[in-house]
């Protein structure tokens, strides 16, 4: 090697300009960006041009997926996070300090709850949980110190339907988060209904196919900056293949949340004919305590989430019909192309004492489904060999 090989080694990999875009963004897996010189560095700095400086901060596939997800969602701007806690922990991080009072959910994603216990326990943050099937309680919930109320569209695992418009309305003032990760904005837009900021894991039905940690906020401008400077001091920045994967999983999102609406729904009235099933949890069904709601908010479809009591004796019967119906792979997650099954009990519920989690509904005979693009009929027959196994 000679010196000027090292040289050219070390700046190896420089593209040509060239006339003809590519068909699909590019990724940008680059860690920063060179500048011109100082007042370039100034100009982006002070928002007069249009660059980027350092991935951390932002990056080129941050602002695709989020200003997707914004434009979807009808909020002015997005904030895309290493995964759906990030972007939870950066928008509740933008409104709270020592002192102030957030209204939350009861029944909350596991790890949410856990996150905002950690704000109490910590930070000295105040918490009132209430029932978020009773806007009431969100009204007589109200201090002058509280900042944020947060929600989930759907309940999990018993998919109890948040009335946003009356929370909203009970509200007044204080601003609602939505966690929309089951309904995505093909189901339910929350700003159209009074929400100030939804929430996403991407990790789920945005993305859809397993394969990405990701997580987008979306909401004003001035609060997106704010959370998008919090996700940059806490580490908290979206990674650009990642979000790349996200965005390509979008242009299928409206064909997937439908075709997996109507498989959820059948599957659900399937269930509740089944003599070895108690009950089934899905609001598009006329036994759900929600279906009211769900039938004015969720025209579109109520998601592919489907939550069953099988017969028999909890975790056992549970663990035998997992092993029965072994085609449906047990993975704690949702929103995959392929229909998984989980024992809420023992995984987005096992954080909490066994109190919590019959306050939650969750029983140790409870599966959930999240339904996927396999067809129906496939589906049936291997939920009806779990089921045969059952005592
Ligand atoms: C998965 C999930 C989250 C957390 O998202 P991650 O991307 O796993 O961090 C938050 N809320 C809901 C409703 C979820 O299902």
């Amino acid at each position: 090697m000679t010196s000027s090989d090292n040289s050219r080694c070390a700046r190896a990999g420089e593209i040509e300009a060239f006339t003809t875009p590519p068909s699909v963004p590019p990724i940008f897996q680059t860690t920063a960006f060179d500048v011109a010189d100082l007042d370039q560095l100034q100009a982006i700095s002070a928002g007069e041009q249009h660059g980027y400086i350092y991935t951390r901060d932002r990056n080129p596939n941050h602002d695709a997926f989020a200003r997707a997800i914004a434009e979807l969602d009808g909020g002015e701007a997005g904030v895309a996070c290493s995964s759906g806690m990030g972007a939870l922990a950066a928008i509740v991080l933008a409104h709270v300090e020592s002192g102030d009072h957030l209204i939350v959910a009861r029944v909350l994603y596991g790890r949410s709850l856990q996150l905002v216990r950690h704000l109490t326990e910590s930070f000295r943050v105040d918490v009132t949980l209430v029932d978020a099937t009773r806007p009431d309680e969100f009204r007589a919930a109200v201090t002058p110190r509280t900042k944020l109320a947060i929600v989930e569209t759907l309940s999990n695992p018993l998919v109890e339907v948040t009335d946003i418009p009356a929370v909203t309305a009970a509200l007044e003032h204080v601003p609602l988060l939505v966690d929309s990760t089951f309904t995505t904005p093909c189901l339910l837009k929350p700003i159209a209904h009074g929400a100030r900021y939804v929430l996403h894991s991407a990790s789920k039905h945005l993305n859809g196919h397993g394969d990405v940690t990701l997580g987008v906020v979306v909401g004003p401008r001035d609060i997106m900056d704010r959370s998008r400077e919090l996700a940059s001091i806490f580490g908290m920045n979206a990674n650009p293949f990642d979000c790349w994967l996200a965005t390509r999983g979008l242009r299928s999102l409206p064909l997937r949340m439908t075709r997996i609406s109507e498989t959820a729904h059948k599957i659900a009235g399937l269930l509740e004919q089944h003599p070895r099933v108690g009950r089934v949890f899905y609001p598009g069904l006329t036994s759900h305590p929600s279906h009211a709601t769900a039938a004015a908010l969720l025209t579109r479809g109520c998601g592919g989430i489907v939550s069953f009591e099988v017969a028999g004796d909890g975790r056992e019967s549970a663990s035998r019909f997992m092993r029965a119906a072994s085609a449906i792979p047990f993975s704690p997650t949702l929103g995959d192309s392929r229909t998984t099954i989980s024992h809420p009990a023992s995984t987005s519920h096992r954080y909490l004492d066994a109190s919590e989690r019959e306050h939650c509904g969750v029983t140790d005979n409870l599966l959930r489904l999240s339904v996927g693009l396999e067809a129906a009929d496939d589906l049936q027959t291997e939920l009806e060999q779990g089921l045969a196994a059952l005592r």
